[in-house]
């Protein structure tokens, strides 16, 4: 790897770079331009890397994983990168002595608007580890030119701005002009003879839109990997313009230009319903078709090998079911453009790809219209009706007369096309994400697919990266480990166990506990600046950062702080002990009840922090604009991870492994990886409530559950759900869509049912903070145990059980 000697090499570098890049002496430059500087200098720090290890895997033939992702959320990148190349240090004294300081230029970089969540996050934490651990492995993506909104509160409701988070261009990244491809929408498809007793495909009329690559470097931690993120932008093709302007439609060619710039325009939000549907579809197959034509292209030219044989070499995996339309494209191009027959295609494609599950909810299983579907990609409509064709033939030999069968398993049923059924039937193999959540896949899911294929399910628990989320994110306490248990955990995180050793050292706990307020003081820094607000330091950062959604619940968490206030309010006396409820997170600009949740959590936090009563002993706040740059402020400061979804809905969460890796202690359901945090800590240092996924399935089946009996039974509800809709709350304000859903609609996700124990719970927590030693203790056993959940043991877990890839070091 290429290095910066010392700062002076730095600064000498530093000073040229800036002179070419921006004409001007380096007192003038802005604080923007100092941030390019240093990302261009990055980069060429590990350009050679990057040929060489594009080189090393065509020349060695290794076999490669491309996994293609909707989304990948990758945060910023220069802070990541200089760790990665090692120069962190390096940079900062260099740009010290120039004048700068570097922390106040690594926020300079807008967050990359290529992601919504936790499954955009997983993606990037996984491109993360397989070059941590060189592996052959890239990611596939689109270039949004808008992210996901940037939320803004206003008169305590989510408004939604556009993130134009492109407008100082992304230094990362390098068009690749001459990898352009053709992707084809719209047309005619049918089948004819060839004149030799086969048929084949023509397809005709069709509108072709030009997939223009940037590829961003994906760095390995110390090492000399340099993988490839590869994004795809929609650009219109000169020619077709011209064509259209020769004809005389003025109109229609510039009709024709923005249709095309829209594929790559918008990020949509993943728990949208309605809005922009077709284009969504249209970036699906966009992504996956110019994805795969890129990596067909590159096959044959470098690694020359049968297209048989594909598989031998090439790894597809798709991250949920956005992708799945790759198991129909490379159908299409082994048969249409390789000649292959239909088995033999059908063969090659099972055995390159492999898919994640990443939902259980029924709402959020992909489904198109098959008229949209038709239309907009004719022949891998063709394609996808006679995979469903022969396999419903299979299914009715295998099963007659069993209807339940085949509808539970069909690809094209009631005028749609299911496109989970796609991914498993496309698939070799087929995962989920967390144990519990693997087992619902297999008991009630896909419990069909499961007794057709048992051997393609298995379960891959997620992970996060350590770097970013405790050696970038948590620099005093990734200092503590290294004075405490030695360097060797930066690169096996399972070396954290090591740390066991000092939970009950009373010494290395009070460094902990000090390193925690210092945190704790950064996060209050911050609120102080944005919000100008006080926090106390000293109380309980009671954390819930995450999407809003119903099933989420951030409900129950905002009832129990309004009965906890009420508690107060009538108890003067009462002592608690202190609290600071922080939330955080983004609404689906159409997800009504999502949007009403932010409102009634910022009129709590309003009469709460307002009423000098009791704003000594808790208070609240909604932080704006939830994204991975704020998240690497909040896991280091929690003390408590809310991880409170209803039982059998999340199905892993990552959130959760932050919080562990940063020493919070979970308050949660059994509810996706919460159940393995569990097992790994057990009952002393974690704290675990309500229903569990097998009792909510029985309610689901069975019924029995009334949350208006829970509401007659219960003052405390009767009280909160009273406030909601009674003009009592700040400046008679209602919630009478949140109040709808937890009565009128019976609760579907348990708010009520689980009101009681979460109080409960909540007391159990602040008994714990009280007795500081053996918070700390839990603190240190959570940090511990953390290490499981490293993206890289995941990573290894599917290049040894999926992916069949090998190490490549050089
Ligand atoms: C980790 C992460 C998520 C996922 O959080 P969950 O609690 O698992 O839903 C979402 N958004 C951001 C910015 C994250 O960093």
């Amino acid at each position: 790897m290429n290095t910066w000697q010392d700062k002076e090499e730095f600064k000498k570098i530093f000073t040229v770079k800036a002179h070419i890049l921006w004409e001007k002496e380096l007192q003038d430059l802005t604080p923007n331009e100092v941030y390019q500087t240093v990302a261009y200098m990055v980069r060429d720090l590990v350009s050679e890397d990057w040929i060489r290890t594009n080189q090393i895997y065509a020349e060695e033939k290794a076999k490669q994983v491309y996994y293609f992702s909707i989304e990948f959320l990758l945060g910023r990148l220069l802070q990541s990168n200089l760790i990665g190349v090692g120069m962190e240090d390096v940079c900062r004294a260099g740009l010290k002595d120039l004048g700068w300081d570097l922390d106040k230029i690594i926020p300079e970089e807008r967050d990359p608007g290529l992601g919504n969540g936790g499954l955009g996050r997983l993606a990037a934490c996984f491109i993360d580890s397989l070059a941590a651990l060189q592996l052959p492995g890239h990611g596939c993506s689109i270039r949004y030119q808008y992210g996901l909104f940037n939320q803004r509160i206003i008169d305590d409701q989510q408004v939604e701005l556009p993130d134009n988070w492109l407008v100082n261009g992304f230094p990362w990244e390098v068009k690749k002009v001459d990898k352009a491809v053709n992707v084809r929408f719209g047309g005619n498809a049918y089948m004819r003879p060839d004149g030799e007793g086969n048929l084949e495909c023509v397809y005709e009329k069709y509108s072709s839109v030009r997939a223009v690559p940037y590829d961003v470097p994906v760095i390995g931690y110390h090492n000399h990997t340099v993988n490839t993120l590869r994004l795809w932008r929609a650009e219109y093709s000169r020619e077709d313009m011209y064509r259209e302007l020769s004809m005389g439609d003025r109109h229609r060619a510039f009709r024709y230009k923005n249709s095309v710039q829209l594929i790559s325009r918008f990020l949509y939000p993943e728990d949208s319903t309605e809005e922009g549907r077709k284009l969504r579809l249209m970036q699906e197959y966009f992504m996956v078709s110019a994805g795969l034509q890129s990596i067909v292209r590159y096959y044959k030219k470098k690694i020359k090998e049968s297209m048989y044989d594909f598989d031998h070499y090439i790894a597809l995996h798709i991250n949920d079911t956005h992708p799945a339309l790759i198991i129909p494209e490379l159908m299409r191009i082994l048969m249409d453009e390789e000649g292959m027959n239909w088995e033999d295609a059908w063969k090659v494609t099972v055995r390159s790809v492999a898919y994640t599950n990443h939902t259980v909810l029924p709402e959020a299983m992909e489904k198109w219209s098959i008229p949209m579907f038709k239309e907009l990609l004719p022949r891998i409509y063709l394609i996808v009706d006679e995979i469903n064709r022969r396999w419903l033939k299979e299914v009715r030999k295998r099963y007659p007369g069993n209807e339940d069968m085949a509808r539970n398993v069909a690809i094209l049923w009631d005028g749609q096309v299911h496109m989970a059924h796609l991914a498993v039937l496309g698939s070799h193999s087929v995962n989920g994400v967390a144990e519990i959540h693997s087992q619902i896949l297999k008991d009630s899911t896909l419990h069909q697919f499961y007794t057709c294929f048992p051997a393609r399910f298995s379960n891959k628990t997620n992970g996060i990266s350590h770097r970013r989320w405790l050696i970038q994110s948590n620099p005093q306490l990734a200092d503590l480990l290294d004075d405490t248990i030695g360097t060797d955990w930066r690169r096996d995180p399972r070396r954290l166990l090591d740390l066991k050793g000092y939970s009950s050292d009373g010494s290395f706990l009070e460094q902990l506990g000090q390193v925690k307020k210092t945190r704790k003081e950064i996060m209050a820094d911050y609120i102080k600046k944005k919000y100008a607000m006080t926090v106390d330091t000293s109380s309980i950062f009671d954390v819930q950062i995450k999407r809003i959604h119903l099933y989420k619940r951030q409900l129950l968490n905002i009832l129990h702080v309004m009965h906890l206030y009420y508690f107060l309010r009538d108890n003067p006396k009462v002592q608690i002990t202190p609290r600071t409820f922080l939330f955080g997170g983004k609404a689906a600009a159409s997800y009504g009840e999502a949007k009403q949740t932010i409102r009634l959590i910022n009129v709590v936090a309003r009469m709460v922090n307002t009423d000098r009563r009791v704003s000594k002993q808790m208070q609240v706040l909604f932080l704006e604009n939830y994204n991975v740059s704020l998240g690497q402020i909040l896991f280091p400061a929690a003390d408590v991870s809310e991880q409170i979804s209803t039982a059998g809905k999340e199905a892993s969460g990552t959130g959760n492994m932050k919080f562990m890796m940063n020493g919070a202690i979970t308050l949660g359901t059994m509810d996706g990886a919460n159940v393995e945090i569990h097992r790994e800590v057990g009952d002393d240092n974690c704290v675990i409530f309500g229903l569990r996924a097998n009792e909510v399935m029985d309610y689901y089946i069975h019924g029995g559950y009334s949350a208006w009996n829970m509401y007659g039974q219960d003052e405390n509800i009767r009280q909160v759900m009273n406030s909601l809709v009674d003009g009592s709350l700040g400046y008679g304000e209602t919630f009478d869509m949140l109040y709808e859903s937890l009565l009128d609609r019976n609760d579907e996700y348990f708010v009520l049912k689980d009101f009681e124990p979460y109080c409960k719970a909540q007391v159990e927590i602040a008994n714990r903070y009280h007795d500081r030693r053996h918070w700390l203790h839990s603190s240190a056993i959570n940090i511990a145990h953390s290490g499981y959940f490293s993206s890289d043991r995941t990573i290894m877990q599917y290049a040894n059980d999926i992916w069949h890839l090998r190490k490549m070091i050089h």
